[in-house]
């Protein structure tokens, strides 16, 4: 029993933590395995590029000064990519802090957030930790079903979070409905557009959101450096949203929430074309390679616009997990999202796919 746990905030004491994919030096020490294949936190496989590391090198010199709290070089290099005024943009620890920030600045006891069945972890998390009630919509075919989200806002909704894609189903959303929802929301209400892995969406599925903001300025949009920009272990994201809101955000959040090295380095990845262009193919490639030996293996799995796939084990997929973990495969087992049978696989290089893909025949007729 916890000594403080009464003290701790009411929505604080109810709060499981986030529980994510296990570390591969974890697993070498636990089972002692030199090889190790880590396809558990959608990743990204290519490991960092040169630019970056070249960014950071020359950044070490500056460590013993604080970093520039604005942000303005990286802001200026993502406001011209993206087409957007840099007041919209808030930095972030990752984008988990620009979810974060949405939430201590808008959201308390007494309101509601409205969220989707299978959506991301963090949700339920950022919601109870600010004291706040989850409304939970049932999910459609794995993915948001808007309507049902739609039904679930009252007076008292202060926020919904949209996964688009989602994770970890991969699911997605049109373009139509996703703006028709976003269009009838109330002004109490404000919505998260988590875009996280927008950048692995085929062209022809992608919807350029960057401008709704302008015209909805209830909605934020997060993306982050942590995905297909290879960044996951510096911490850096971003939200796009009205500057009232930006303004917002920007008094809670702390004045160096963004560390100098991490400024640096998504600088860097934001100009290295080539890294992003060599991600979204390797990450094409090993999708057809994971789903083509699914479907040879008789397994169904969710059709996925991101770096990862879920597949259905046919049988409960925690004894998978573990089978797994012998062989030095991590992959995510996801009962926490409401789906005991599936386990998520992040897509990972042609050869770490493959010992995922032996390892999981092996191990299947067993469990
Ligand atoms: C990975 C992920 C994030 C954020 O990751 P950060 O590393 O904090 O930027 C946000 N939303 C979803 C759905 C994710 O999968």
């Amino acid at each position: 029993m916890n000594k403080f746990l009464d003290l701790a905030l009411a929505g604080v004491q109810q709060l499981v933590p986030y529980v994510p994919g296990k570390p591969v030096d974890e697993l070498q020490r636990e089972m002692g395995i030199a090889e190790v294949v880590k396809l558990a936190s959608n990743e990204n496989p290519l490991g960092a590029g040169e630019r970056v590391a070249a960014a950071i090198a020359a950044a070490v010199p500056e460590l013993t000064r604080y970093p520039d709290g604005s942000g303005y070089a990286l802001k200026a290099a993502l406001a011209e990519k993206l087409g957007v005024g840099p007041q919209q943009i808030t930095l972030g620890n990752g984008s988990s802090e620009i979810l974060e920030l949405v939430a201590r600045t808008f959201v308390g006891p007494g309101h509601e957030v409205v969220f989707s069945q299978h959506a991301f972890a963090l949700y339920p998390i950022l919601t109870q930790a600010v004291g706040a009630r989850a409304s939970v919509a049932p999910a459609k075919d794995y993915g948001h079903d808007l309507d049902a989200m739609r039904t679930r806002i009252n007076s008292q909704t202060r926020l919904v979070f949209i996964a688009n894609p989602n994770n970890p189903t991969g699911t997605m959303l049109a373009e139509q409905e996703l703006e028709s929802f976003i269009a009838a929301l109330p002004t109490h209400v404000l919505c998260i557009l988590d875009e996280a892995y927008f950048e692995f969406v085929p062209a022809e599925r992608r919807i350029d959101t960057l401008d709704w903001p302008k015209r909805y300025p209830n909605l934020i949009i997060a993306r982050t450096f942590s995905k297909a920009y290879g960044l996951a272990g510096l911490r850096i994201g971003y939200g796009i949203s009205s500057t009232d809101v930006a303004d917002l955000l920007n008094r809670v959040r702390q004045p160096f929430n963004s560390n100098m090295l991490a400024l640096a380095a998504a600088e860097a990845a934001l100009g290295d074309s080539d890294y992003l262009a060599r991600t979204v193919s390797l990450n094409q490639e090993g999708m057809q390679q994971l789903t083509g030996a699914f479907n040879d293996l008789g397994l169904e799995w969710i059709p996925s616009a991101g770096n990862f796939v879920s597949v259905d084990v046919g049988r409960p997929a925690l004894p998978v997990y573990e089978a797994l973990l012998r062989k030095g495969v991590i992959v995510r087992p996801v009962a926490n999202y409401d789906m005991p049978r599936h386990l998520r696989v992040s897509i990972g290089t042609r050869t770490e796919n493959r010992l995922f893909i032996e390892a999981l025949t092996e191990v299947l007729p067993g469990v």
